[in-house]
């Protein structure tokens, strides 16, 4: 994240921000508008774990449950060192945006804890897991909030939250997280589905925009599970080049293309993408500002800016990460033409398929693959030309047209339900 300049860059007044700007529009009476800025329930919690030289930490966790208007809210869970309440709120906003505009029957939540789980051993993140269930356990279920991974969770992460929550319940109910190991009720195609439906939304902007997409040259920022599968996926569905990767601690280039399963095992056995061998190291600002057809920003939020939206030379930019592009530079992408994939849109293939998992939880029958890949490409297809013909319609960019079609939907169920 680049330091605070003169934008605001506090995630949470970010996304009151945008959904100030599509109030205006949709001329949502005041009271609905207020409802719908802030979250509808918040829970802080702090979680002391015996750390694997015998001493106790204590660490702060949060789960903030939005809007609950559609369902019972969904959202993942990140365990990261700069995480605060102000994150999780605009995450969890984010999420309830994400739901309605795929237009799945959930509302929006997230957590998150604050640590660093590079530096923490198995055994710790196991006794941190369990301790953030045991707390946050009263308020989370299959029919009230139900969390998934996100930034530096996973599977067995899920998998050991799915068991202590059992522990609290008396019973298995493995549908109160998703993104499970598939032998504990996982669904297929979770693993990856961020990234696959991200693609199939690059697949359909191809098209609107008469790109072939073949051989377009990419530039990926971040290599967790959705740059990654970005990268696999895209090369595999699509034919992109893949020209350009990077996470934490840079980035790599070479105009050839990056061969994924290489990067993929370079990282795993050095830690990083950086020094893999044929390539040049570059930052991760230069790999932000490459002259490439395709940008996906994969990472974190606040990547592009008022500082750099100038130079930002990607015609398509295919926002796999939560947050990444502020207010400021929004509009400056939309007058340079680049255009904007937005988060909520582009990346709801995870929790769509952690919708899936949920209902095949619910009536304990599996699906197979290639149904999860047909049903997540018709959702995620669908949801993107509702977007792109809103944003043609109202003379919007893209992700204000996105507010506009999930925020009316919430809005429609909220005045049904008589709340405002
Ligand atoms: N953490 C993912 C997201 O931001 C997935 C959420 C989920 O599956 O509930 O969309």
């Amino acid at each position: 994240m680049p330091s605070e300049s003169k934008e605001k860059l506090n995630p949470f007044h970010i996304a009151q921000q945008q959904l100030d700007e599509a109030a205006e529009v949709l001329k949502l009476d005041a009271g609905m508008h207020e409802l719908l800025r802030w979250p509808i329930r918040e829970l802080t919690v702090t979680l002391p774990v015996k750390m694997d030289d015998g001493t106790t930490k204590v660490f702060r966790g949060f789960r903030v449950q939005y809007n609950d208007a559609r369902g019972p809210t969904k959202g993942g869970l990140r365990f990261h060192p700069d995480e605060t309440i102000d994150t999780v709120r605009a995450l969890a906003a984010w999420m309830t945006w994400k739901c309605a505009v795929v237009d799945i029957p959930l509302g929006g939540s997230k957590g998150g804890i604050i640590c660093n789980p590079k530096e923490m051993s198995q055994g710790e993140l196991e006794r941190l897991s369990r301790a953030y269930i045991r707390q946050v356990g009263r308020i989370i279920g299959l029919e009230m909030d139900v969390p998934a991974p996100d930034v530096y969770t996973n599977p067995q992460i899920m998998a050991w939250m799915a068991d202590e929550f059992a522990f609290l319940k008396g019973y298995n109910e493995f549908g109160v997280i998703t993104g499970k190991p598939i032998p504990m009720g996982g669904s297929a195609g979770r693993g990856d589905a961020t990234a696959r439906g991200g693609i199939f939304t690059l697949r359909e902007a191809g098209k609107v925009l008469g790109i072939d997409l073949k051989g377009a040259t990419t530039a990926i920022q971040g290599y967790g599970n959705a740059g990654s599968f970005g990268h696999a996926l895209g090369d595999e569905l699509l034919g992109l080049k893949i020209v350009a990767v990077s996470d934490s601690r840079g980035g790599i280039y070479t105009e050839d293309g990056l061969d994924c399963e290489k990067v993929v095992a370079h990282k795993k056995k050095t830690g990083s993408v950086i020094g893999f061998p044929g390539a040049k190291d570059i930052t991760n600002e230069e790999l932000l500002e490459l002259d490439v057809t395709v940008l996906m920003p994969a990472a974190l939020e606040n990547v592009i800016t008022a500082e750099n939206a100038e130079n930002i030379k990607a015609k398509i930019s295919v926002e796999l990460a939560n947050g990444p592009t502020t207010p400021e530079a929004d509009q400056i992408l939309h007058k340079n033409g680049v255009y904007v994939i937005p988060d909520f849109l582009c990346n709801a293939g995870g929790v769509t398929v952690s919708y899936f998992e949920m209902v095949q939880n619910a009536y304990d029958y599996y699906w197979p693959l290639d149904l999860v890949h047909e049903r997540l490409d018709a959702k995620m297809t669908a949801a993107f030309h509702t977007v792109h013909d809103a944003a043609q319609k109202h003379k919007a960019h893209n992700r204000l047209a996105a507010y506009l079609v999930a925020v009316e939907r919430v809005a429609e169920v909220v005045r049904l339900r008589g709340w405002a």
